[in-house]
């Protein structure tokens, strides 16, 4: 009897989507990106006290093309948006967004022509943090809870997101 008779159905694509997402949680790579005062709290996050180093994702990238989590953190200028729009293409795939306080997720007290009211007008979004500015805590709850969607996320999911992107992307152009 071959190997694949014995084994229960699926088992062996399971055990590789199971390896690829721990090993993509476990090495998230942030954007270094700031938009508002919700950033100060992205900072802190960043430094000794609160040590995102447990999490394998100490080291914000200084270039897009090296980071794979992008956290908006701030309110998004109608000005910015084009801005973020293109740092979020030059990422390459796979690649998440959290969107860090009211202000990124839906313009929060900003209620004005100025400012893109929710982030997920220009970008697709996969956690949203509430909070005027959520604390570091806050920030490495949503982390560690995008953590547990990534490594429950299906081979080719991530291939699947963008190219709904994409046709939204040219049915909008
Ligand atoms: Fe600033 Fe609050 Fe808006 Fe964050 S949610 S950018 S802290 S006003």
């Amino acid at each position: 009897m071959g190997l694949e008779e014995k084994l229960p159905s699926g088992f062996l694509l399971t055990s590789v989507e199971q390896a690829a997402g721990w090993v993509r949680k476990s090495s998230l790579f942030p954007a270094t990106f700031g938009l508002a005062c919700c950033a100060i709290e992205m900072m802190t996050t960043g430094a000794g006290r609160y040590d995102l180093a447990r999490f394998g994702m100490e080291v914000f990238r200084g270039s897009p093309r090296q980071a794979d989590l992008m956290i908006v953190a701030g309110r998004v200028s109608q000005k910015m948006a084009p801005v973020v729009r293109q740092v979020y293409d030059q990422m390459a795939n796979p690649k998440w967004v959290i969107s860090m306080g009211v202000c990124a997720s839906s313009g929060g007290m900003f209620n004005n022509y100025a400012i893109v009211q929710g982030v997920d007008h220009v970008i697709p979004v996969d956690i949203y943090l509430p909070g005027c500015p959520p604390r570091p805590e806050m920030l490495m709850d949503a982390i560690l809870k995008l953590h547990d969607q990534i490594r429950h996320e299906k081979l080719g999911a991530q291939k699947a997101k963008a190219e709904d992107e994409a046709e939204q992307q040219a049915l909008l152009a």
